[in-house]
């Protein structure tokens, strides 16, 4: 997942798929981290998955996409910061 300018807890965020960088915007962090947790109840369609060593998110076009046989093209991370 990817967070822009997170720098208070309850701004509102936009959220990326880290495939096809669609974003999904959430009024508050609060709603971000509802949406994670809905991830796991697979309510909105996004979905998390272990790509390279790391969970990356993906939307539901994304996800359809893998249905259909295609395949991620998510670059592996570029190092961590400090
Ligand atoms: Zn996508």
């Amino acid at each position: 997942m990817s967070i822009e300018s997170v720098d208070r807890f309850d701004g509102p965020v936009t959220l990326y798929c880290d495939d096809c960088k669609t974003g999904l915007d959430f009024p508050s962090f609060k709603k971000a981290v509802a949406f994670k947790k809905a991830q796991k109840e697979r309510k909105p369609g996004w979905r998390s998955s272990m790509v390279n060593g790391v969970w990356q998110d993906f939307c539901p076009k994304c996800v359809a996409k893998w249905a259909s046989g295609a395949s991620i093209k998510v670059e592996p991370p570029s190092g961590t910061g400090g």
